[in-house]
């Protein structure tokens, strides 16, 4: 069978996609649910891991080897990959029409609902049927007929026209053919998968764009332009521990004390990647903490941005995620998926 899309990922920009596409084509996801990468020649990237280092799931796993410093590029294998943590904030203050066509979800207002926090902007926050914050495995895909539990390691167009995946579960290999892919994994991964899909030359730049993330002690003023979210102690230190609640008895007691701000201050980072199987991709700089607020976007392939990139490869490849989003302020990106997703519906 040639499905009409095939999906690589399953955090909220493949939740995305799947769910506008729903109906009106047939679709499958491919992401790696059980699969643990002990296949002979992938690296695990410690630099690339960010918190709940207990969890497996949170591993990063991949053919090539980053050398990035203190650079903060985050690969995340697990099924809801980075979204199920605090990817799912929305900015209340941009047209959200399109949340509406996400049946899954319903958006909780983060100064009206979430005790012990505060932000200068409007700001949402996705949660699930359950009123729990939004896991896209468990509010969606874990009942996806067409789901695959694997990792995509190539992308190839087949001499009758289709695409054709090569996907493996750690033990078996088995190939995915459809008309158009969308790839929805992190920046990390997708970097991978063009590597391994001979769709960059053997040495190539890329580089992505962030606002300046800082966490300092509460203050009461605030530059507009920037996005600041405030924590009363007892949920500042849940989210220290990586806790995912949005409700606990104590959150609403005390003064605010840290401000997480995200702010307009634009950086861009270049990054070289050299050799194959292991391609190695280094940092220009390394002692930079470029990307700590985890919403870095825009990324150029030897300065062309990915979506223009790709379709100079093929007109059947497509990028949903942080690296295709332009974001014209600081603040959450998921907006920005969702928009970028709907194009493709
Ligand atoms: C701690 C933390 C806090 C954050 N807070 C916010 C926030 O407040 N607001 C905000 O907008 N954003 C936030 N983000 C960023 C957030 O990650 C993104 O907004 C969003 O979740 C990205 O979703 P995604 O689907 O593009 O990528 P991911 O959620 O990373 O999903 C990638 C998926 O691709 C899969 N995958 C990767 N490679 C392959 C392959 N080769 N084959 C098959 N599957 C593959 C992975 O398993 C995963 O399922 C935060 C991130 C973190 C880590």
């Amino acid at each position: 069978m040639i499905y009409d899309h095939a999906v690589i990922g399953s955090g909220f920009s493949g939740y995305s996609v799947v769910s506008l596409l729903k109906g009106k084509s047939k679709v499958c996801v491919i992401s790696p649910a059980s699969y643990r990468f002990a296949k002979d020649g992938y690296h695990r990237n410690k630099g690339l891991e960010f918190n709940r280092p207990f969890n497996k799931q949170y591993q990063s796993f991949m053919k090539s080897i980053w050398h990035i410093g203190a650079n903060r590029i985050v690969d995340r294998l697990s099924l809801n990959g980075s979204s199920s943590l605090w990817g799912g904030t929305v900015d209340l203050e941009k047209d959200c029409r399109l949340f509406s066509r996400l049946e899954e979800i319903k958006i909780l207002n983060l100064n009206r609902d979430l005790p012990g926090l505060k932000c200068n902007r409007e700001l949402g926050v996705m949660v699930g049927r359950d009123g729990r914050i939004f896991e896209t495995w468990k509010g969606f895909f874990s009942t996806y007929k067409d789901f695959v539990d694997g990792y995509v390691e190539t992308i190839q167009k087949s001499d009758a026209g289709h695409l054709e995946l090569k996907v493996t579960d750690g033990s078996s290999e088995s190939t995915i053919k459809a008309h158009k892919v969308v790839i929805c994994t992190s920046v990390p991964q997708l970097i991978q998968l063009l590597i391994s899909s001979n769709l960059v030359p053997d040495e190539f730049k890329f580089s992505l764009n962030d606002h300046r993330m800082t966490f300092t002690t509460y203050k009461s003023v605030v530059d507009p332009r920037d996005c600041k979210v405030s924590y009363k102690p007892m949920v500042g230190l849940s989210r220290k521990l990586g806790l995912r609640v949005l409700y606990f008895p104590g959150f609403g007691i005390g003064p605010y004390v840290v401000d997480q701000t995200f702010t307009a201050n634009d950086e861009k980072m270049e990054y070289v990647v050299k050799g194959k199987e292991p391609a190695v991709i280094t940092t220009t700089n390394p002692e930079s903490d470029f990307g700590k607020s985890i919403h870095y976007y825009g990324l150029t392939i030897n300065d062309v941005p990915v979506t223009r990139y790709l379709s100079t490869v093929s007109e059947n490849i497509f990028n949903v995620g942080h690296s295709t989003v332009l974001p014209d302020k600081p603040g959450p990106l998921t907006n920005y998926l969702l928009e970028c997703a709907a194009q493709l519906a």
